[in-house]
């Protein structure tokens, strides 16, 4: 099979995947979901992304019908029938199929739905000379912890990024940075790593840890806190981090150059441990 498709415990061509025009996933976003990539065709820190898709279903008040070890035998069977070399995994909970009506439903049961595509890596290019971004107010509701289907906010930040010719859109509320619409935002600023604190505000990326663990083994200084828009305006670097994005330099905001307008050199290094860690 190429493109996978799993509804309710069937696997199927992702082209047959069905799921109700009442579900609540559909209607309201009522759910939320995980992505999850292989290297070598392993799952990529399976267990962290399955310990945030259960925080963020008890967040919403959604009993998961999977158990870890069911995911885990579920992800494996996908990437089996999917023969992928190396391939993203989209899982997705809602709170079912039900008559529309604003509070959660009695009887419907969750619906999970997989997909398992080929993993399409970003360019060489890329990766090598960095990319642009541009900030855009961050109009997200006081929950960005939760990995929720609602991504309106992401959709429309991610979208003027791309009209201004940029990669990502990187998020400002109340003067503060908070992370990109599909990253978290790292810079190097007097010599530290700053990053937003994990909150509210920000999504705990898995990413973002595995990036954080690697910065404080080669002793790059790290200080999780609030990153003002002055910090970031004249930081010395900027990258970003996430399942696709991996470690990305960020070398021109809004039109002006991080400093020279070249990757920086702890994003290089940090590049290189990620690149060594999945290898
Ligand atoms: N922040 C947002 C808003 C995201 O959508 C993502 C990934 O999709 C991330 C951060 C990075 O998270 P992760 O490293 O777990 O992929």
């Amino acid at each position: 099979m190429p493109d996978i498709g799993f509804v309710d415990g069937q696997f199927m061509p992702l082209s047959e995947a069905r799921v109700s025009v009442e579900d609540r996933g559909y209607q309201f976003g009522d759910g939320v979901y995980e992505v999850i990539r292989t290297y070598g065709g392993i799952p990529f820190q399976v267990d962290a992304h399955l310990a945030r898709l259960e925080q963020s279903a008890a967040a919403i008040k959604l009993l998961p019908p999977y158990r870890k070890h069911e995911w885990v035998g579920y992800v494996a069977e996908g990437l089996r029938l999917a023969r992928y070399p190396e391939s993203k995994v989209y899982i997705q909970i809602t709170r079912g199929v039900a008559p529309r009506d604003h509070v959660f439903p009695p009887a419907a049961r969750p619906t999970v739905v997989m997909t398992v595509r080929e993993m399409q890596e970003l360019s060489e290019d890329i990766r090598v000379g960095g990319v642009e971004a541009v900030t855009v107010e961050d109009l997200r509701w006081g929950r960005c912890d939760i990995k929720s289907l609602n991504l309106l906010p992401n959709i429309l930040a991610r979208q003027q990024a791309k009209e201004a010719g940029a990669f990502e859109a990187i998020f400002v509320r109340e003067g503060e940075i908070t992370e990109g619409a599909v990253s978290n935002v790292m810079i190097i600023h007097s010599g530290a790593l700053v990053t937003s604190p994990s909150g509210p505000k920000i999504l705990a990326g898995v990413t973002r840890q595995v990036v954080l663990d690697l910065a404080s083994k080669e002793g790059v200084p790290i200080e999780e806190r609030r990153v003002t828009e002055h910090e970031f305006r004249t930081a010395d670097e900027i990258f970003l981090t996430g399942t696709t994005v991996e470690v990305l330099p960020v070398v021109r905001v809004n039109g002006t150059a991080v400093r020279r307008g070249v990757p920086g050199e702890v994003a290089c290094l940090l590049a290189r441990c990620f690149k060594r860690l999945v290898a």
